[in-house]
């Protein structure tokens, strides 16, 4: 009769559980609430450590037999190290064949039998503003490692696979090396079995995979880009990595890369967008259209009186992006640019008449008895600019703010 069964319940065992089991049980629960497989959920990390912490216990006899006797009050005291030893992620690689500290040790290799995670395929996804606006689903082909079926990923017929005679099964080998007064023993891959610790006589060998034990297959992904995903965020396949032998397969990843666009700048769920009116709409009032990014055509109103001046920024609401897994949107900011006419294109009596048109311009006042000299403006150039200032060519962003205003007031 034992005193408490909370770890035997945290691993879903009963208290007369074998060892066998009791791993088996460790290894269930250790995949399905790894931090990896649960988006990182707190409550997954917290059954993780509850699992690994039970494991850590029940798979050492003596202390499984304080347990049993005690309970955890048992553990925590006398010395017996209760508590999590280690952290429970170490425990998850040393446990599924982490290379980490399983070999080189006075006792000899140890091969762990247990299936280690295969790495997970990442890849990058270029993704136009427009499909992360209307959402999209992309069909990718890729290619992986998948067990061979007609063999049942062992390589050959059964009872065909031997253990390696060179390394004994165990995968590695050990040569010793003489380094200056030193000898050294390292550990290397077997080269007969390559690391496997199995051989398969080359006629019993599997036609397809030729005892491999694998072989490579196309798969389509269906990758659904929803409405507002951001640069940067992923969508992963869990478990669709590379198959193998003793492997779990890991997850493919894909990440979303926002392609830059050529009318819209994307700031969070925000859109800005650049619009060129004519001096008379934006004095006067009027109308632009902005396409969006599905097509769709916005009349964007100028009411008459408003005067937009340039540079000035307006917002659109509700008119940018797709808030991710939200039913709202973001907004539009509208910079306008304000295209002027042409130099000369009025007549003298045209421009008299809109001057009277026009509020009041502002004429300078002079304090009498200045002395006062007449010049004229003449077109800029910059180059000239540039030379006078004593510039070159390798300055250009400093120059930049000053020369853009010369771009802008230049005459056409
Ligand atoms: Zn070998
Ligand atoms: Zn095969």
């Amino acid at each position: 009769m034992v005193k408490e069964t909370k770890l035997y319940d945290t691993l879903g065992v009963s208290p007369d559980a074998s060892d066998a089991q009791i791993k088996k049980a460790y290894r269930l629960g250790a995949l399905k609430y790894h931090p990896d497989k649960n988006q990182h959920s707190p409550e997954a990390a917290d059954k993780f450590k509850e699992v690994s912490h039970a494991y850590e216990i029940l798979s050492d006899n003596q202390k499984r037999e304080i347990y049993d006797s005690y309970g955890e009050e048992g553990l925590n005291g006398g010395g017996m190290g209760g508590g999590m030893d280690g952290n429970p992620e170490d425990l998850f690689s040393h446990f599924f064949g982490g290379m980490g500290g399983m070999f080189g040790g006075q006792g000899g290799p140890q091969r762990e039998t247990g299936p280690r995670k295969s790495k997970d395929i990442v890849h990058t996804l270029k993704v136009k503003l427009e499909d992360l606006y209307k959402g999209k689903v992309a069909k990718l082909k890729l290619t992986k490692t998948v067990n061979c079926a007609p063999c049942g990923g062992r390589g050959g017929k059964e009872g065909a696979v031997k253990t390696c005679t060179s390394c004994g099964g165990r995968g590695v080998k050990f040569v010793t090396r003489q380094m200056g007064p030193m000898v050294q023993r390292f550990q290397t891959t077997c080269p007969e079995c390559n690391g496997e610790g199995q051989m398969i006589d080359a006629r019993d060998r599997c036609k397809v995979c030729k005892g491999k034990k694998t072989v490579d297959e196309q798969k389509v992904l269906e990758v659904h880009i929803d409405k507002g995903m951001r640069d940067g965020q992923k969508v992963v396949f869990q478990g669709e990595g590379d198959q193998g032998p003793n492997i779990i397969p890991g997850d493919v990843v894909f990440v979303v890369e926002e392609v830059s666009h050529d009318r819209f700048i994307r700031k969070g769920d925000d859109l800005y967008y650049n619009a060129k009116i004519d001096l008379n709409t934006a004095l006067t009032g009027g109308a632009f259209i902005i396409k969006h990014l599905d097509d769709e055509i916005l009349k964007v109103e100028i009411v008459p009186g408003e005067v937009i001046a340039p540079g000035c920024l307006k917002v659109i609401e509700g008119k940018g992006m797709p808030s991710y897994r939200h039913h709202n949107f973001g907004n539009m900011f509208v910079q306008f640019e304000v295209d002027f006419p042409k130099a000369y294109f009025a007549d003298e009596h045209t421009l008299q008449q809109i001057e009277a048109l026009l509020p009041k311009k502002e004429v300078p006042s002079i304090p009498k008895n200045a002395q006062v000299e007449e010049v004229m403006l003449a077109d800029a150039d910059p180059i000239k600019q540039r030379a006078s200032q004593g510039m070159h060519d390798d300055e250009d962003e400093d120059y930049e703010g000053q020369g853009g205003q010369g771009v802008q007031c230049a005459s056409q």
